[in-house]
């Protein structure tokens, strides 16, 4: 009987003990799986902060006084001429025809290609747009400047052929209401304006970067800093002061062109502007 008894509470016993393992192991289970929806769901929000915050810095970032735009534009005349491909990577790992479109030349020898169209637009804050290929590096070289305590702002991008139109006939209009002939404010305005069709604005791929605010914050600052680092974003300053008699185009401290991280280091190392550059190629 005795022993009965002691078989049976042995055997409830183990009984208990088994289910306390299932309970356990069913427990550890949940606690794994938990521990991998938490992470999963971590990395998915922090994408999606992360692409907001892209979002929201880019439109940040082109906070743009459209007067200094057009202050600035004043000078601006674009260029550009042949297609040759950059590679994205130093090593020029990258194939020939992927960097085609960053090193396309337009200048006024070499209008934009017939027919020529962006695949994708990036809307910044202000309302420019830029070639979406270009914008996660212009992003990151302003989210830099920030972190340098610069406020920089885009003021100018894109135009359309009839945008390029409209500023030189505004120009005209202006050099015609200084007094001119109408054939004098035409040649006038062309110093300063390029002919639409020989913009390189109407690429996508060049932005005029100035200051957010010129009265509390000199564009200066900003070009300089531009000036040391903007190739390590695949930017390069399109116009410098001492091969005006390359570009055609005045010294421009504001335009920055895209035209790739290896290109740009190159063309910055060597000292060469863009129709310099194609041509070693
Ligand atoms: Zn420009």
């Amino acid at each position: 009987m005795g022993n009965d008894i002691l078989s049976r509470r042995l055997e409830w016993r183990k009984k208990e003990e088994r289910k306390k393992k299932l309970l356990t192991g069913v427990f550890a289970a949940l606690v794994v799986v938990l521990v991998f929806v938490v992470i999963w769901a971590g990395t998915e929000i922090s994408k999606i902060r992360k692409n907001a915050q892209g979002a929201g810095n880019g439109q940040a970032a082109v906070t743009a006084e459209s007067e200094t735009a057009e202050s600035a534009e004043t000078g601006a005349q674009t260029e550009e001429s042949g297609v040759v491909m950059g590679a994205e990577d130093a090593d020029g790992a990258a194939a020939a025809e992927d960097g085609a479109w960053m090193l396309i030349l337009v200048n006024k020898d070499h209008p934009i290609p017939e027919g020529y169209t962006v695949p994708a637009f990036t809307e910044l804050r202000n309302g420019n747009r830029v070639d979406s290929r270009i914008y996660p590096d212009l992003q990151n070289m302003f989210d830099d400047m920030r972190r340098e305590g610069l406020r920089p702002g885009i003021t100018s991008s894109f135009r359309t052929h009839a945008d390029q139109q409209s500023m030189m006939d505004q120009k005209i209009k202006e050099y015609e209401n200084a007094g001119n002939s109408h054939e004098d404010a035409v040649k006038l305005a062309e110093e300063w304006v390029a002919l639409p069709g020989t913009s390189e604005h109407e690429l996508g791929l060049s932005v005029d970067i100035s200051s957010e605010d010129r009265d509390t914050q000199s564009p200066d600052r900003i070009w300089s800093w531009l000036n040391e680092n903007c190739w390590k974003y695949g930017f390069v300053q399109r116009y410098p002061e001492n091969k005006t008699d390359i570009t055609g185009i005045i010294h421009e401290p504001w335009h920055y062109r895209y035209v790739g991280k290896a290109a740009a280091k190159e063309m910055t190392e060597k000292g060469l502007v863009l129709e310099e550059y194609l041509e070693t190629r």
